[in-house]
């Protein structure tokens, strides 16, 4: 069997895309690595934000739609997400969250590792995890962050999900992707691939009587796992289809390769490969700067432009090439 080898990246729904770039380039500290458009709605940006050079395992990206309404937890969505940031380094992430008005929990101990919830302008329900383990992953840090080096997100590290039949869920997960039952805490189990580091992890809570979630703003729309290359793909969806589901014919995004599939919970699954990476259509010192279309889009750019807000990305973060050792922003720090 081939499994995956972690989380490759988590798509959301956001709501203004301004206060979307504004937030997690200018508190979060996160690079925008690729400026584009929804490939199946032209009239709405994809924003993705990872670390200083996009790598698979660092990108949470979003659909910005301000006029959909808030999202409702509950079973057939992802819920929560978390970030892996290095140990030690909450005490700065508080103060610095606190600092900037963000809606901050009481800091937990989960499965071992202290966590510090808080939630985006757009109602997303998102985690710092001190994580000392990260899978065999490159992270390139952003010079330019307004975050300094030593505490800036290293990755996703493990997305939660409420279901109503968790037997149904784990089988799938365990048959299409590799994913096997390590740990329990409290009403959590933990679903891991690899080692079980940070961005291998699926936290599942089991409730028959959970209500129906609901997309809108701060929901997540899929969680993507990471295949090596197309062979691994091919593979893996494969194994979807032999574990009951009914994936995707394989979908070019230009970045990466993806194939989609809805688990038995209702969430929506992806599988993406590792490359060729953002860079293989910008010039990687300047990722994010310009709007990229996919080919069968350019014809009709200035139209598509004239429907997209105007943005602008946080200063600290245009155009420095990522080996500039010094934050731009001291003052943000
Ligand atoms: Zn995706």
């Amino acid at each position: 069997m081939t499994h995956v080898s972690g989380i490759h990246h988590i798509t959301a729904i956001a709501g203004d895309p301004q206060e979307n770039v504004d937030f997690f380039v200018g508190v979060l500290g996160l690079r925008l690595v690729k400026k584009s458009i929804n490939q199946d709605v032209p009239d709405t940006y994809h924003l993705f934000f990872a670390d200083g050079e996009g790598h698979p395992g660092t990108d949470l990206t979003f659909f910005p739609w301000p006029d959909m309404g808030p999202g409702r937890g509950g079973t057939g969505v992802w819920g929560e997400v978390s970030f892996a940031v290095p140990a030690g380094s909450l005490e700065y992430w508080e103060s610095r969250l606190r600092a900037h008005g963000v809606s901050v929990g009481e800091r937990e101990s989960r499965f071992g590792e202290q966590v510090l919830p808080f939630t985006d302008p757009h109602g997303m329900s998102l985690t710092l995890t001190e994580t000392t383990t990260y899978p065999e992953q490159p992270f390139t840090p952003w010079a330019a962050s307004a975050v300094p080096v030593e505490h800036q997100i290293r990755a996703l590290s493990s997305v939660r999900i409420t279901v109503r039949e968790p037997d149904a869920t784990e089988e799938f997960l365990a048959r299409a992707y590799g994913f096997a039952r390590a740990a329990r805490d409290g009403e959590w189990t933990r679903y891991v691939v690899g080692e079980g580091a940070g961005g291998q992890r699926i936290d599942i809570r089991a409730d028959a009587a959970a209500p129906r979630g609901r997309w809108g703003t701060g929901s997540v729309h899929h969680v993507a796992f990471r295949v090596s290359d197309d062979t691994a793909e091919a593979r893996v969806r494969s194994q979807i289809l032999e574990a009951g589901g009914a994936p995707t014919p394989v979908i070019d995004r230009f970045w990466f390769k993806s194939v989609y599939t809805q688990a038995p919970a209702g969430v929506i699954c992806e599988i993406a490969t590792d490359g060729p990476g953002f860079a293989v259509d910008e010039d990687p010192d300047h990722l994010g700067e310009a709007l990229v279309l996919p080919p069968w889009y350019e014809s009709r750019r200035s139209t598509i432009e004239s429907m997209l807000p105007p943005l602008e990305i946080p200063e600290a973060s245009v155009g420095v090439t990522p080996d500039r050792g010094e934050s731009l922003c001291p003052s943000c720090g």
